[in-house]
């Protein structure tokens, strides 16, 4: 067997008045409780396994869940038993990923299949059985989660009935569209989730404070935040998924993926350097457009206020996972959005592309994919597709696969006004929506929170 691939920090290098870098290496299990590296960095894998031509096209008509243990053992297999890590995948993904041909070159690739019809149903339901199974039989842990909005309940969905794990869930009570409050509140078990009187930055806050509260210590509180590695890994796994069963012979592919903070697209970079053929990736971003700038201008300048867009789950300013590709394009990124070594731009443009799609062109797009080909898209999906549009006007047309995020009927009211049709609720929505939660509130007080977590824990 292959040595231990052991993580380290973004920040490795790093040793400024402010950071002192965090040299040290970390196991998969260490990184993934940890979430953050003590630098403040996010941790990355020291090596990349590969995967040969043959390697990849064996993975063609396995069932999803087989080939997620096929790639998620090579980097687990120190830390979790084969056996285990079988059962986990076979448990985590039991939903269809449909794949629709839009024209002789591309390809929609539907990742809103899962329970809470959002692709971070499959690295949240990874995650939250990776942990459930490598943590300690006797010891109890509280994941704290702070959400805008989906993540939170893909989380609360992954963790839902794991026993041993006491979830929280924090929620700003007025900036989350009506559906996503009853799909939050109607977690329940071990799952509770709070509408806090504040904003996303307020319950964020609530949260870091919590973790750094010693007097906390016993509940043994873990973060499931975005930037956790544990998050990272399963994303690799639906590129090669679909790129197998698409393809019949290896060529190279163009991935469109709309992008917010960069999590899934960095699953495609680590995947391509894994051995996946992929011409280029594409970031397509609304119109929070720093990264498109960065490859430009060789600058790197965060937007801030981050801008609001019809695409809302990609309104992010300053991607947490940029911290990761400067990392393998020999940069440093700290989380602030400071450059503390310029990444090797020359090859970031190589295999990197990003525009800024505009509202109004996504709009167009929700439009024109139905009046052409009859298939809805929502937002997040279009923004893929005008990206894909955008590259073939200055590129060669070659075979491309676009990625819709969320199902349609997230987004009720603009598909209505677009295309004057309601798409239908996903039977697994109606599920978790017809259970009776039990919605929680808090003012937004650390005091009053932590005498909670005290009381529940
Ligand atoms: C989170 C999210 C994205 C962006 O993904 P990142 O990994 O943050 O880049 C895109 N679409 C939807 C619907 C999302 O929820």
């Amino acid at each position: 067997m292959k040595d231990r691939i052991l993580y380290h920090s973004t920040n490795r290098h790093l040793n400024t008045d402010k950071i002192t870098g965090f040299r040290k290496k970390v196991t998969f299990k260490q990184a993934l409780f940890m979430g953050q590296a003590p630098d403040k960095g996010l941790f990355m894998p020291t090596r990349i396994p590969r995967l040969s031509k043959k390697d990849i096209l064996e993975l063609k008509e396995k069932p999803y869940h087989e080939v997620a243990y096929e790639i998620l053992r090579r980097f687990l297999s120190h830390d979790i038993k084969d056996k285990e890590l079988k059962a986990i995948t076979k448990d985590a993904y039991n939903f269809d990923i449909p794949i629709e041909k839009l024209d002789q070159y591309t390809y929609i690739v539907r990742l809103d299949k899962g329970p809470t019809a959002s692709f971070k149903d499959f690295a949240a339901r990874l995650m939250a059985r990776l942990m459930h199974k490598i943590k300690p039989k006797d010891k109890n842990i509280t994941v704290l989660v702070a959400t805008s909005g989906d993540t939170g309940s893909a989380m609360g969905e992954a963790y839902r009935g794991l026993n041993g794990i006491d979830v929280h869930i924090l929620y700003p009570q007025s900036e989350v569209s009506p559906i996503q409050k009853k799909l939050l509140d109607s977690i329940g078990k071990n799952v509770r989730t709070i509408a806090i009187d504040g904003t996303f930055d307020d319950c964020q806050k609530l949260v870091k404070e919590a973790f750094s509260d010693s007097s906390l210590k016993r509940l043994n509180l873990t973060s499931a935040n975005s930037i956790n590695i544990g998050r990272i890994l399963p994303q690799t796994v639906y590129y090669f998924y679909f790129y197998v069963n698409i393809v019949d012979e290896i060529q190279p592919a163009l991935l469109s993926i709309p992008s917010g903070n960069f999590g899934s697209s960095l699953g495609c970079e680590i995947a391509r350097r894994m051995g996946l053929p992929v011409k280029r990736i594409i970031l397509a971003t609304n119109e929070n457009d720093e990264f498109s700038k960065l490859l430009k201008s060789g600058i790197y300048r965060k937007v801030e206020p981050s801008r609001k867009c019809l695409s809302n789950s990609m309104n992010v300013g300053n991607p947490s996972n940029l911290a990761r590709y400067f990392d393998l394009y020999n940069g440093i990124l700290d989380k602030d959005g400071i450059v503390h070594k310029k990444p090797n731009l020359k090859e970031m443009r190589k295999h990197l592309y990003s525009t800024a799609i505009s509202d109004e062109d996504t709009v167009k797009t929700i439009n024109r994919i139905y009046k052409k080909h009859k298939i809805i898209v929502e937002p997040h999906g279009a923004v893929g597709i005008a990206a894909l549009i955008k590259y073939f006007k200055e590129n060669k047309k070659r075979l491309s696969i676009c990625i819709e995020t969320v199902h349609p009927a997230k987004f009720p009211e603009i598909i209505k006004q677009e295309l004057n049709i309601s798409p239908e609720i996903p039977e697994s929505l109606m599920k978790i929506i017809k259970r009776k939660g039990k919605p929680g509130y808090l003012p937004n007080d650390y005091g009053i929170f932590k005498e909670y977590l005290l009381k529940k824990g």
